[in-house]
């Protein structure tokens, strides 16, 4: 969206976030953390205090004047000057009049505070750095700590499911879908019932102690034998004040992701974020700090120009990815990809034309020339292995209809093959 919209990527110098003049070298100060300048903003005729990051936003109308500059520039080289002192390329969007190059650039939640935020938490600061252990032969660490916990937790199933082995490789890694019910839910909301604390903050309770004791010998044994030796400088495993850290962040998404909103939520979350990041800059230092921490401070303002995550978040797109992704291609490549897609998108909504009036309509005659029209599809394509897939479609318009009577229609038709069954 950065590029479509005329913006230079995070890495660039000056211009490294496409709603704000933040500069690269502050993007993870404060300053560029905190709840910023106010301006008062009219959305749906409801006047409320937004604000963006400390630095001052950008302005959708300059952003169209630099892009049509950087159109009347002649030379290649001269492009390039002025897109590393400005961060701006020519879009075809810039022709829009009305269309807010800065505002309606979104940063999606979905990528920016699940697959960003929360995974940077959870994966590359806990279990990258074993901060959470699996369990050795001998001991129970803080990983099994963690599954004994989620085994008995019990979620509808709307609201989404954890592997069983979370945090090991045996679990796989998290879909953005379950880091939003992990982490608004179990890792956040399941409480012990020895005392009031929740997950994350009993298994500090229950480790830091021992990570302590760790550290405090790595230490001594680095200063005895390791500086010497050049080895490197041995870190805490687990740090007072994480697991506080994480219910902030826990807190704030979830007002964010919530299916409604109220507006003065907005400076709840902003300062919960607020807290949120500059805890963990502290804590893991602002090297560990990515791009994404810093767009997240624009979040808030996107949910009173669109509305709740669930208008605008990048969840139906990567839907829509995952259906392109699964379209046969037999891995052609060079100008015939496009044709076997389209062979296979064609063929796909062929059956799904046949078998849907089957399913939903009962009606005998009608069902009768649903059939034959299926048969016939099957017998053209000639590929019946090809077509196993549909099998669990097939089996469901089975339990739609009498099975004796589908039995009698297939007889009429000899030999034929029909989703790997045999029809005598
Ligand atoms: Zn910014």
């Amino acid at each position: 969206m950065c590029k479509l919209c005329g913006f230079a990527d995070h890495g660039h110098i000056v211009a490294p976030c496409p709603k704000c003049h933040v500069p690269q070298s502050e993007l993870f100060s404060d300053k560029s953390l905190q709840d910023g300048i106010p301006f008062t903003s009219c959305v749906l005729s409801i006047f409320v205090d937004v604000s963006i990051s400390g630095y001052p936003a950008r302005d959708g109308e300059r952003h169209r004047q630099l892009c049509y500059q950087y159109a009347a520039l002649k030379t290649t080289k001269a492009r390039e000057e002025f897109f590393k002192r400005h961060g701006v390329r020519w879009t075809e969007f810039a022709r829009l009049k009305y269309f807010d190059l800065i505002r309606y650039t979104v940063i999606d939640p979905m990528h920016n505070l699940l697959l960003g935020v929360a995974k940077t938490q959870w994966y590359t600061q806990w279990i990258q750095t074993k901060t959470l252990r699996a369990d050795t032969g001998l001991y129970h660490r803080e990983l099994s700590f963690i599954h004994k916990f989620l085994a008995s937790y019990e979620a509808p199933q709307w609201a989404g499911h954890l592997p069983l082995r979370v945090g090991e490789p045996a679990g796989g890694s998290l879909s953005a879908d379950e880091y939003k019910f992990a982490v608004t839910g179990p890792w956040a909301i399941i409480v012990s019932p020895l005392n009031s604390r929740t997950l994350i903050p009993i298994v500090w309770e229950r480790f830091l102690e021992e990570a302590n004791q760790d550290y405090a010998k790595a230490k001594q044994n680095y200063n005895k034998i390791g500086r010497a030796k050049g080895e490197s400088k041995p870190f805490p495993r687990m740090v007072e004040g994480e697991d506080e850290n994480f219910l902030r962040f826990a807190t704030a998404l979830k007002i964010i992701v919530g299916r409604s909103i109220r507006l003065e939520k907005l400076p709840r979350i902003k300062s919960l974020l607020h807290k949120y990041l500059t805890t963990f800059s502290e804590i893991y230092g602002s090297s560990e700090m990515k791009p994404n921490h810093h767009w997240a401070v624009h979040v808030p303002d996107q949910l009173v120009d669109f509305g709740p995550v669930y208008n605008f978040w990048a969840f139906f797109t990567e839907r829509l990815n995952k259906l392109l992704k699964n379209i046969n291609s037999n891995n052609w490549t060079g100008g015939e990809l496009e044709v076997s897609m389209m062979r296979e998108f064609h063929r796909n909504g062929a059956v799904d034309s046949a078998v849907s009036p089957m399913i939903y309509l009962n009606c005998s005659n009608k069902y009768s020339q649903a059939c034959r029209s299926y048969i016939k599809f099957f017998l053209r394509a000639k590929d019946h292995a090809h077509l196993s897939w549909k099998q669990n479609l097939f089996s469901s318009w089975l339990k739609e209809i009498p099975t004796q009577q589908c039995l009698e229609r297939f007889r009429t038709l000899p030999n034929t093959v029909v989703c790997g069954i045999r029809i005598a």
